[in-house]
């Protein structure tokens, strides 16, 4: 069992639009505490913007959105993202600084001096060696960055993780492997995760629950075992024949 367990997270009648375009229409939904709940659905529809509303690097125009019942704008924003981890869409090291610098980065802006060890402990979390720390992030490999991007986003220990499509540009067994290595950590750590992609099989497999976004709703909320058994609504269902279809084309070749 782990040590803690991270917050719940509330949204309330969310809504945000960017001029004419809604990403987000009028969002309504409770993740609960120590879960991990991953975020599907087509480009646009809104994942991305849902994600930044937990850290607030968006503000929604319109409802509420609270941490284990405290709203999210009731402290400095800096104070707010140290108690949530965040794992950037797209690459997000910071190419002129090395590993430990960048995974240090959080710390430093926290007030800390001496981040060595912590540094080592994290590398550690993440299955890197200690030696990759003084090397630059175009020194690794793909995964071995995205692990570099995970150590920086639990480098304050905080309960809360939101991953926006962690392993998209990754090759399928490192993604396997990472996704994995994530869901590990979750357990491990006693997180709360928010995890976006959209991969519906990666989402079947490593989540508890799966929402599907659409045009900024949420059309579909289910654990993956129900969505298996086919249902979940036709939103989901058709965003899982893909997958279904090729695992059974996998079974079939076995026969
Ligand atoms: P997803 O992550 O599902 O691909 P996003 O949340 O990034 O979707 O975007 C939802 C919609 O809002 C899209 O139509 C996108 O173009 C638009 N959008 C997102 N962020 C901005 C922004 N900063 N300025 C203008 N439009 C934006
Ligand atoms: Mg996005």
């Amino acid at each position: 069992m782990p040590a803690q367990t991270g917050p719940a997270i509330a949204l309330s009648d969310v809504s945000k639009a960017f001029g004419a375009t809604i990403a987000l229409d009028s969002v309504s939904l409770t993740i609960a505490a120590g879960s991990f709940v991953a975020l599907v659905g087509q480009s646009g529809s809104g994942k991305s913007t849902l994600l930044k509303m937990i850290n607030r690097l968006v503000e929604p125009d319109h409802g509420s959105v609270t941490i284990d019942g405290a709203p999210v704008d009731g402290a400095a924003p800096h104070l707010l993202r140290r108690r949530i981890g965040y794992v950037f869409q797209s690459i997000g090291l910071f190419p002129h600084m090395n590993v430990a610098e960048n995974i240090a980065i959080g710390l430093r802006i926290a007030g800390a001096r001496d981040s060595d060890a912590r540094v080592a402990e994290l590398l550690m979390l993440v299955d890197l060696p200690g030696d990759v720390a003084a090397r630059m992030p175009d020194q690794l490999s793909g995964g071995q960055r995205q692990r570099v991007g995970v150590a920086r986003a639990l480098a304050t220990a905080p309960g809360c993780l939101l991953m926006d499509e962690p392993f998209g540009a990754l090759d399928p067994v490192t993604r396997d492997e990472l996704g994995r290595a994530v869901r590990a950590l979750h357990d491990r750590l006693g997180l709360t995760t928010v995890m976006v992609t959209h991969d519906m099989a990666e989402a079947l497999l490593l989540a508890d629950r799966v929402l599907v976004m659409q045009a900024g709703r949420i059309v579909a909320d289910a654990a993956p075992a129900a969505l298996a058994r086919g249902e979940g609504g036709p939103e989901a269902q058709a965003l899982i024949a893909v997958p279904m279809r090729q695992a059974d084309a996998l079974e079939a070749l076995k026969a």
